[in-house]
């Protein structure tokens, strides 16, 4: 069953502006590039699949009703193919939590995805470890928000970008 390859998107700093803890729709706003990366995927067919640490929902910054208001919002907007967070506390020692691989692994048993023609893209070197491991290729979208360029072997992209649109000419491009 695992036929179509997918684009796995992190949402906050990559396909969002970063706004720590938001699930206010009123309060979105799409990345430079973001709007033009998800045009160009569409016209490819490709799978759009966020995932994305919601770690506010352990917190209690919000109720799972907001989150999943969020998520309906970005998926119907976006056209998004499917939103997978992991809402568990950084401590929690979860298997889904970023850098760990578990959001991508259910996404590709649940949709049929072939992770290895598939593409991990994020700004920090957490979502390059999650796609890596996960047996994706993988984008890092270079705009400030990695502060601490760990660059072991797992945390090394495949390309770099300077936002979401050219990350997309990146992949299309293969
Ligand atoms: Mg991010
Ligand atoms: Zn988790």
């Amino acid at each position: 069953m695992a036929v179509s390859a997918a684009v796995f998107l992190d949402k906050d700093g990559t396909l969002l502006e970063d706004v720590p803890y938001n699930v206010d729709p009123a309060r979105v706003s799409l990345a430079k590039g973001a709007k033009e990366a998800l045009a160009a995927f569409a016209d490819r067919r490709l799978r759009v699949i966020v995932v994305s640490n919601q770690p506010g929902l352990a917190l209690g910054l919000f109720s799972r009703e907001d989150l999943e208001a969020l998520e309906r919002h970005l998926v119907d907007t976006l056209e998004l193919h499917g939103f997978y967070y992991c809402p568990h506390h950084p401590h929690a020692g979860c298997d889904c939590r970023k850098p760990s691989p578990g959001l991508l692994l259910l996404a590709a048993r649940e949709q049929g995805v072939d992770l290895a023609r598939s593409w991990m893209v994020g700004d920090i070197l957490d979502d390059v470890e999650a796609g890596r491991r996960a047996g994706c290729r993988t984008c890092l979208i270079d705009n400030g928000n990695e502060t601490e360029w760990e660059l072991t072997e797992l945390r090394t992209p495949d390309a770099v970008a300077a936002d979401l649109a050219q990350a997309a000419a990146r992949i299309l491009g293969e």
